[in-house]
């Protein structure tokens, strides 16, 4: 019989959905040793899917630190979600308000916006962050704990999945 597990972010029960096989991809690249695989549970109160058990913080920085340049890499019209979100802060925010934009990668999202607005970003892979600087934003750090300060709008995109205790980052 399974140990009850759960939920990183409420503490609901978690639901088994069903294994994770181990695998040897992460963040588009092949790994050395395979990554242990685990269970995929869904939390019975606020519906979150989660895996269990967890990769440690540590492995995970550094599998992340490692992952290749073009993963998650966009053309910065690429993508209709962050058209989405460009036209909403135009309507929301005023000319020289600043944006943070955690996990902003290469600055895909923020590119087209830095004329107009303060924008920062945290990201993890140095790669990465140097590209999005040379396109005008203010990398700020690394990780979500780096972040301190205040920002007129604080966007991620494809984040919320990749962090350790989701309700965390909401605080
Ligand atoms: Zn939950």
């Amino acid at each position: 019989m399974l140990k009850e597990v759960y939920c990183p972010d409420c503490g609901g029960n978690g639901v088994l959905v069903g294994p994770i096989p181990d695998s040897v991809f992460f963040a588009g690249r092949t790994v050395e040793k395979p990554l242990k695989g685990g269970r995929l549970y869904r939390c019975s109160l606020c519906t979150l899917g989660f895996r269990w058990p967890r990769l440690d913080k540590k492995q995970l920085d550094d599998l992340y630190k490692q992952g290749d340049e073009n993963t998650w890499s966009s053309a910065p019209t690429a993508r209709t979600d962050w058209q989405i979100g460009r036209d909403l802060l135009k309507d929301l925010l005023s000319r020289g308000m600043s944006i943070l934009d955690v996990g902003c990668f290469d600055g895909g999202f923020l590119e087209p916006l830095v004329d107009l607005y303060a924008c920062n970003g945290i990201e993890i892979y140095s790669l990465a962050a140097k590209r999005a600087a040379k396109k005008g934003v203010t990398i700020i750090g690394s990780d979500f704990a780096d972040v301190s300060g205040s920002f007129d709008c604080i966007t991620a995109f494809d984040v919320i999945e990749h962090i350790e205790i989701s309700r965390a980052f909401s605080r």
